[in-house]
């Protein structure tokens, strides 16, 4: 049994720490938030993940897993600390280390004399753990033996139990034989049940978090301005996408046409390899790209919702979904916030509904200028359109004749794609989507929508849209 301590308990270190006490670890989560350990002890988590709450009672009913609000002993008796901390964005893009040196710190001035291994499980840009390994060797005053390695995180918030346990491979970066073996041993069931471990020095491991998460952005962008070209063209993106998914050298996933990645990782991580890559004097144009093109994206939806509506002024928007993305309550660089902020600005109200990410919402400075709705309908009811940005599993399984029935002007903007347009025109809905040409509902008369130029969009005022029966 290997005796972890995690430094951070944010998404990462929390859902890291219950995985390793799942695989048979001894494990002590801590923080530099007491506040956050405290209800962790009192058995409240501090965010949504589906299956952790569980996960996290059935490692503490055997032992396991603990919380520490204290550090300083946690780390003294681990043989191995993960960093998992928190690297947000500095205001120039570049990655904000200052929480991953404290933590360093703190191992070395609690680790005496007996063998530790440091390990940066935070993102954290080429080179820092080298620095860290030099900073350790600076301090080493009472003579600690810390060791340093890599090991990038790649899981995914809303599925992040499953792809933690179940990665696509696990990735270490280190120096020493030991501190690989000791990464090794902690990771071996996973490697038993076919996890290709990828080991190799520190900077390609921190490389690879990097190169991945970007790849992945401009992915997500690139379908995003094909979406545009489409709508264009008059091709539908979602087919598009699937013709160009089914070529297992492209694959189908991350090929989502939607209204601009988000959450905590892809825009700050984009963000700080360019910023790295220009302190190199390097230039990263493609991910460069990848960031304009997202920026251009969320305008893009504005622009969408004020011609579907004919000007946002004066509207009453209902806004499905706050979190980044589904089945988490994580609002970081939300598109949703975002496009709630731009109507706001131009004169509409926004009502406003999820599954988890309200509290968090209603925390913001801007959240507090929105309405919240009790579920999906009672959102719509008056709506001037509802715009659908978080794919939740709840939201693809509405019944479309009866939110047309409640909104004021029976618009759909259907963000990202789960609906059948032909469903949604049937249903009565104005239909209008990324990549995919907008539709009339029955309750419309007016001309096509022309891309580019706000068309005057005048909606025949439904006598009987309130009774169900649009
Ligand atoms: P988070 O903000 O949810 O959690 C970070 C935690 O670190 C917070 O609880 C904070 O209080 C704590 N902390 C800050 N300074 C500390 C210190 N000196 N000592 C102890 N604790 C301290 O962040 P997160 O989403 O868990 O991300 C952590 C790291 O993992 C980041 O580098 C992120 O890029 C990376 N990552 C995140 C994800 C994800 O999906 N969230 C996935 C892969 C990698």
């Amino acid at each position: 049994m290997n005796r972890i301590t995690m430094l951070g308990t944010g998404y990462v270190g929390l859902v890291t720490g219950a995985c390793f006490a799942e695989l048979g670890n001894s494990v002590t989560c801590t923080d530099i938030d007491s506040h956050k350990i405290r209800r962790l002890q009192s058995g409240e988590l501090p965010f949504y993940e589906p299956g952790l709450a569980a996960l996290v009672e059935r490692n503490r009913a055997r032992g396991r897993l603990a919380f520490e609000p204290e550090p300083g002993p946690a780390v003294a008796e681990a043989q191995v600390v993960f960093i998992a901390v928190g690297t947000p964005p500095g205001a120039d893009g570049s990655a904000d280390l200052s929480a991953v040196f404290a933590a360093c710190h703190l191992v070395v001035e609690n680790s005496r004399n007996r063998y530790r291994l440091l390990v940066q499980k935070s993102t954290a840009p080429m080179g820092t753990a080298r620095q860290l390994r030099q900073e350790i060797a600076r301090r080493n005053g009472h003579g600690a033996h810390v060791d340093v390695a890599v090991n990038p995180e790649f899981l995914r918030e809303g599925s992040a139990i499953e792809t933690f346990l179940h990665p696509d491979r696990v990735v270490i970066g280190s120096e020493t034989a030991r501190a690989e073996r000791l990464l090794r041993k902690i990771y071996l069931p996973l490697a038993l049940q076919g996890t290709p471990v990828l080991a190799t020095n520190l900077e390609s491991a921190e490389m690879i978090k990097y190169a991945s998460n970007c790849f992945l952005a401009t992915k997500i962008s690139y379908i995003n301005e094909i979406a545009d070209l489409c709508e264009t063209v008059g091709a539908d993106v979602r087919v598009v996408a699937r013709g160009m998914g089914l070529d297992r050298r492209i694959g189908s996933k991350f090929l989502h046409a939607g209204p601009g990645f988000g959450g905590s990782c892809f825009p700050k991580d984009a963000q700080a390899l360019v910023h790295f890559a220009a302190e190199k004097g390097e230039r990263l144009r493609i991910a460069e790209a990848a960031l304009d093109v997202n920026r251009a994206q969320r305008e893009r939806m504005v622009r969408k919702s004020d011609l579907a509506l004919g000007g946002l002024r004066g509207r009453r928007i209902a806004l499905l979904g706050l979190a980044f993305k589904p089945n988490t309550d994580d609002i970081r660089d939300s598109p949703a916030l975002d496009l709630a902020e731009r109507y706001l600005e131009h004169g509409a109200t926004v009502v406003t509904h999820d599954p988890e990410a309200m509290p968090n919402t209603r925390a913001t400075l801007l959240g507090q200028r929105l309405s919240y709705a009790t579920g999906p309908y009672e959102a719509a009811e008056d709506a001037d359109a509802l715009v659908v940005v978080t794919d939740w599993e709840s939201y693809r399984r509405l019944d479309l004749r009866r939110v047309a029935s409640l909104l004021r002007r029976p618009v759909l903007l259907d963000l990202r794609g789960i609906y059948d347009s032909q469903h949604a025109v049937e249903a009565g809905l104005d239909y209008h989507c990324v990549g995919g040409p907008a539709r009339r509902g029955a309750n419309h008369h007016v001309e096509p929508l022309t891309k580019g130029r706000a068309t005057i969009v005048r909606a025949k005022e439904p006598a009987n849209a309130r009774n169900g029966s649009a």
